[in-house]
Order: structure tokens, then sequence, then C-alpha cells
């Protein structure tokens, strides 16, 4: 069945409140962004004409969002789908500092389930769409599973990492490349994306890797290691590994900024044996893009220019594509340019034909970041029907 493109890409701002730092000192706490969460429509009230005006979205969720309510607005449907069979991916965009990696990731490493009547502060409220999502994922799995019908299936991770436009394998364990590895280290049987290459012995950072295309397996990245997994908590330990092994770049703006792209994949092979086997198999990115914000704020030179571009590459590329995508839905004839940049190339399944994705906007409500949210408003604002 084929469906509506439109209906595959759903778009989300999500304002953060202020924090601890911002709270403290008394001139940046001017709030300029005012979500309606019922009419979905956001307000910016910069002090530039540039950085005003009203813009409507799939979804818009202001400061008192829970990481709950961002999983069942725009991750669920997401997760479902994938779980039908659909590739899917979860995108978290914005500049530095705006919730990104909270929305994704959450606090520090919690993946336990919410109490029924969590206090507030648990820290379990703050468990953000990741986890939770490997926790369904996990779910379906052991439900599904059957023995008379002999259903079974079989879940593999990777991570990924685009820094400069340049592959970098999270998970390698540093003595090869292409590895299909259990989570205690063992070799087991490589299903996936198996070339056929005879594995190279990379450097601990995991060497070159490449996207190819393949008529029937789709766009893959060669000799990237998949980790066999078996439980929703070695999937995210296998995810705080691999973000443990993230560049990060020290600017002005924030010691911690991410100037990388990352990718976790998950990819499900459910198997039905019959007096024919039937094989589906699909894979959801979640990831979490490096700061989109213009490097001129961040009085960038040399190395940290060159990234700047890279980044800005991969994310204009994205817009691009979303754009396009959006325009074909709307019965238009245009060429999807999907290897502008490795970032769109490695999620091209996942962004065309029936794929379903959500993109999560994040912002900042502070009058002094209102340029770079009006620039994410701008962004996130493509991937509208027109
Ligand atoms: P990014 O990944 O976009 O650079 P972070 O996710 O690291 O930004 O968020 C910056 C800071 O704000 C972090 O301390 C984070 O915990 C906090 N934060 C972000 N969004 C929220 C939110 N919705 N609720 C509470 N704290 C948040
Ligand atoms: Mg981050």
């Amino acid at each position: 069945m084929k469906e509506n493109t439109t209906d595959n890409i759903k778009v989300l701002v999500r304002v953060r409140p202020f924090d601890h730092r911002e709270n403290n000192s008394n001139n940046q706490t001017t709030k300029c962004v005012f979500a309606d969460e019922i009419s979905n429509v956001i307000e910016l009230k910069g002090k530039t004409n540039n950085a005003q005006g009203t813009f409507k979205f799939d979804f818009v969720r202001n400061e008192q969002s829970s990481q709950r309510a961002i999983f069942s607005t725009i991750g669920e449907s997401v997760v479902e789908k994938f779980l039908e069979g659909f590739h899917g991916c979860v995108i978290a965009y914005g500049q530095t500092g705006a919730g990104k990696t909270y929305t994704m990731q959450g606090f520090g490493d919690a993946i336990e389930n919410e109490g029924e009547d969590d206090a507030e502060n648990n820290k379990s409220n703050d468990v953000g769409l990741i986890p939770r999502a490997l926790r369904r994922i996990f779910e379906f799995t052991k439900n599904t599973a059957s023995d008379d019908e002999d259903v079974t299936h079989e879940v593999t991770c990777a991570y990924l990492e685009i820094y400069n436009e340049q592959l970098t394998d999270l998970l390698s364990s540093g003595d090869g490349n292409g590895d299909c590895i259990a989570m205690d280290g063992m070799m087991v049987e490589d299903s996936g994306n198996n070339t056929g290459s005879i594995p190279s012995f990379g450097s601990f950072s995991g060497g070159e890797l490449a996207i190819r295309e393949d008529p029937k397996k789709g766009t893959f990245v060669e000799n990237l290691t998949k980790v066999k997994v078996n439980s929703a908590e070695e999937t995210y330990e296998a995810f705080l590994r691999g973000s443990a092994r993230r560049r990060v770049g020290e600017t002005e703006m924030n010691r911690n900024s991410s100037r990388s792209h990352s990718v976790f994949s998950v990819t499900l092979t459910s198997t039905t044996r019959g007096r024919t086997t039937k094989e589906k198999k699909r894979t959801l990115h979640l990831v979490d893009l490096a700061g989109s914000e213009r490097q001129k704020a961040t009085e960038a030179t040399g190395a940290r220019l060159k990234e700047a571009s890279a980044i800005n590459k991969s994310l204009s590329a994205l817009g691009n594509v979303i754009k396009s995508l959006v325009d074909v839905a709307n019965g238009r004839d245009r060429h999807v340019a999907f290897r502008d940049s490795k970032l769109t190339w490695l999620l091209k399944d996942a962004l065309g034909g029936n794929a379903k994705c959500a993109v999560i906007a994040c912002v900042s409500p502070a009058l002094i970041n209102a340029d770079e949210t009006a620039s994410t408003l701008k962004f996130a604002n493509r991937a509208k029907l027109v």
C-alpha cells in the first residue's frame, strides 16, 4: 500500500525551560517564545524583524512538556510503524543547548520504567525518547515471538558519527571493521550488510567507512559494526558506550557543544517460518544532530570553521531533502538529492518511500537566542505541506 508521503514526516517544536544558569543571571531570562499546545502555534517575539513571527506545526510543546508526552506525541507512532515493518527515523534539530540530547537521551543513563505515582523530579521522568523506544521494541519482540507460528526476532544496533562529512563507527571494537558482535564480545554470524570484502584492520576510530547502495538491501554503511542485542538495557548500554566516544569541540558558546551528527540505528529482523520463510527487516534511526547555530556567533576559525561548513552542508542538505519530499507529496515532480550529504544519503531509506520520520526541533525560550530560534523555526517550517 502506497501512502501519502506528507503523512510520513511530522514536525514537533519543543521549547525547553530556562535552566539553572539562566535563572541565576537576571538578564538571560527574558522570554521571547510562546508556545500554544492547543493550536500548535509558536509565537516568536525577538527584537529584529527577522526574529518575529507566528508559525504553525504538526505539534508544538511548551516548557512544561514531559519526556513521556514527547514520546507519545511524536515518537511512539514512528516506533509502531517500525514494528509493523517500515523504516523510520527520529531526528533532533536545533541550536546547541536547545535540548536535543535531553529529548533523545534524557538525563544521564536512566532507562528504568516510570513509576505509577512519580514524585516530581523523579529521575525516571527524565528518561528520553531513545530508551523509551527501546523498551517498546523489546516489549514487542518478547510478546510476538511465537513457537506456534515460528516467528523469531533479531535485534542489532549500530552507532555512527558524522564529522566533517566523515563517518566514524562508534561501536567498533578497535581490532577491525564490520564486526557483528554480541555484547559479551563474541563474534556472531554477520547476517547483515555483508559485502564479501575482507575485513580491514583499521585504526581505533574504526577506519574509513563508506555508504553503499544495493538494489536489494538498500542504502547501508559498509563494514559498520552491528551489535546483536537481547534487551532494551543491553541496547541502551551500547548506545551509552558509543556516546562516550563522540567527538566534542569547544566553542565559545558551549564547552561541550557537539560538532558532529550522531546516528544510532536499531535493526529488527523478523523471521516467520512456515511452508515458505518470510523475513522482514527494517531500521529505525535515532539522530542527534550537531548544533545548527551559525558560526559567526561562536567566532570560529581554522578547524572549527571547516567543521562549521561541513555541519551546514549536512543540515542544509537535510532541509532540502525534506522540502523536496514535501513537494513530491504535493504532486510535484522533484528530484530528491539524497546524495548531497552523508547524513541524507545514510538516511535515504528512512526518509523516502513508506518510511515514517519525526523531526523534533528544539528551541530555547530566551530572547538572547531569538535569532537562532528563528532559523530553527524556519528550518522546521520547510517540512510543512503548502
Ligand atoms: P543540546 O543537546 O541541544 O545541545 P541539551 O539537551 O544538552 O542541548 O540541553 C541543554 C541543557 O538544558 C541540559 O542541561 C539539559 O539537561 C537541559 N534541558 C534541555 N531541555 C530540557 C527540558 N525540556 N527540561 C529540562 N531540562 C532540559
Ligand atoms: Mg547535545
